[in-house]
């Protein structure tokens, strides 16, 4: 049975009935293949499973789609439900963020921030850090479920659980795509089917930068050049990074390294931004 819970309160009472180990997949709803991947993990792994729905204010920016983010929360819980979640927690701003105390916000470091999404949503990884930590502090699972597809994000996290001692362990899940390749993410929503067919040409570039590396035709960084020379054919495709960056720590890749990195890119379409990346 799925139990929805809406109040700090009640989350209480399901934590103390609760069996060990909890899994927990914290989401912004409009939920897709992608979300599912994350809940099936912890279904398998864990003995009950919590997912978050909660579109945080905090990791927008003024001027970016708050307001406008797909929300579908009927859709959302028969989904959790088809899934067998134990529990839906949709708090209000005012459970995550009380007036009555000043939220700290969270800045992970600038070696994580300062490039990257970080370069043009400067509220973003702060806004992800403090609710993601805000919400370990109130679940306290065992396990919480990220996607590989938001993989600065999975750096930020991972650094959040050391800095803070957050005893949970973090799991990184596979990138889940549509048939033609596009990373699956609620922002797909915004695209018509012709926006969708272009933009299956993100993960193309991914693929072809690697298996110029792979087979030896060029070192990472002309690999991402020749990826950028490739969409400027899409004119409606306006990237706004294509990078190789170190597995280790997501640093710049120098040398000239055929494996150990991935490659991140973020673009926008129209109004819709996006992003995905490959392993190298
Ligand atoms: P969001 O609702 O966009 O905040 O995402 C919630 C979680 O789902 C994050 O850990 C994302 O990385 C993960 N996620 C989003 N899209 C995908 C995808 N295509 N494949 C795997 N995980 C994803």
């Amino acid at each position: 049975m799925t139990t929805l819970i809406k109040s700090l309160n009640d989350i209480k009472d399901a934590l103390n009935v609760s069996k060990r180990e909890i899994g927990f997949v914290p989401t912004m709803g409009a939920l897709h293949a992608g979300h599912i991947s994350l809940i099936k993990a912890s279904k398998q792994e864990c003995k009950t499973t919590f997912v978050s729905i909660f579109v945080n204010p905090k990791q927008f920016s003024p001027g970016e789609d708050f307001d406008k983010y797909p929300r579908d929360l009927e859709a959302d819980i028969k989904i959790c439900k088809e899934l067998g979640v134990e529990y839906v927690f949709t708090p209000e701003i005012e459970d995550i963020y009380p007036s009555e105390t000043p939220t700290k916000i969270i800045s992970p470091p600038t070696s994580l921030t300062e490039m990257l999404c970080g370069l043009s949503r400067k509220d973003f990884f702060p806004g992800v850090a403090t609710v993601v930590k805000r919400l370990l502090e109130i679940i306290a699972p065992d396990y919480a479920y990220f996607g590989e597809k938001d993989l600065q994000q999975l750096y930020v996290i991972r650094w959040l659980v050391k800095e803070y001692k957050i005893p949970t362990f973090i799991r990184a899940c596979p990138i889940v795509r549509e048939k033609n390749g596009l990373a699956c993410s609620s922002r797909n929503r915004y695209l018509n089917s012709e926006k969708k067919e272009l933009a299956s040409q993100i993960y193309e570039s991914l693929k072809m930068a690697k298996r110029d590396v792979k087979s030896g035709i060029f070192t990472a960084n002309k690999a991402a050049l020749e990826s950028l020379v490739y969409l400027s054919q899409f004119p409606d495709i306006k990237v706004e990074y294509f990078e190789a960056r170190s597995k280790e720590n997501l640093e710049k890749v120098i040398d000239n390294r055929t494996k150990g990195f991935h490659y991140l890119i973020a673009v926008k379409l129209g109004d819709v931004r996006l992003i995905d990346n490959i392993e190298v």
